[in-house]
């Protein structure tokens, strides 16, 4: 792991310097990460993709995950997984997560992105925790308008329609390094 891994989102070049390639997007102004993945910017062609990482592998009790909530129920999100102990994975294995006891509204929203812990494989499905500090959400959108938000004590605010609205947040919510923690 690297600083070339991107998230969804992540500004990996300047439009004027490169063109968007592979599992890439470009805003009008910077070439974004469209996947998790490991930047390439290519001198010679002037494209910058994003390379999606291929072990195949599935976590182990008491493994950290980080993966991008693929469902979010009232009492469960299921969460692919794109990481297993910093590592990437794409091998799209799924783990579902209890919600039920932590009463809140919205734990996590489909396409966030969150860390969770393993806690058993159970009739072939893997069951994560979301409940310590650390675990939880690291990066998500406002609900309403797809805006940047920023956290207030346990809440969280849209920076461009002021919503406030609630997540499970990591305690590494924020911080662009919470990949490296594991490793
Ligand atoms: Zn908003």
């Amino acid at each position: 792991m690297s600083e070339t891994a991107t998230f969804p989102g992540d500004k990996i070049a300047s439009i004027e310097e490169y063109e968007a390639g592979y599992n890439t997007f470009d805003d009008g102004d910077m070439v974004r990460a469209s996947t998790v993945g490991e930047k390439n910017l290519d001198k010679t062609t002037r494209v910058a993709s994003i390379k999606h990482p291929k072990m195949l592998s599935i976590p182990k009790v008491g493994d950290i995950v980080i993966g991008t909530v693929a469902a979010a129920m009232s009492s469960m999100i299921a969460v692919t997984i794109d990481y297993i102990n910093g590592k990437p994975t794409t091998s799209k294995v799924e783990c579902i997560c209890s919600i039920r006891n932590l009463r809140k509204k919205n734990v996590a929203l489909v396409n966030d992105i969150v860390t969770l812990k393993i806690l058993n494989h159970l009739n072939g499905t893997i069951h994560a925790a979301i409940d310590e500090p650390q675990l939880g959400v690291l990066f998500t959108k406002c609900r309403k308008c797809g805006g940047k938000v920023v956290t207030m004590r346990d809440a969280i605010k849209c920076t461009e329609c002021s919503w406030i609205d609630e997540r499970k947040l990591s305690s590494d919510f924020g911080k662009s390094e919470f990949f490296h923690l594991r490793e």
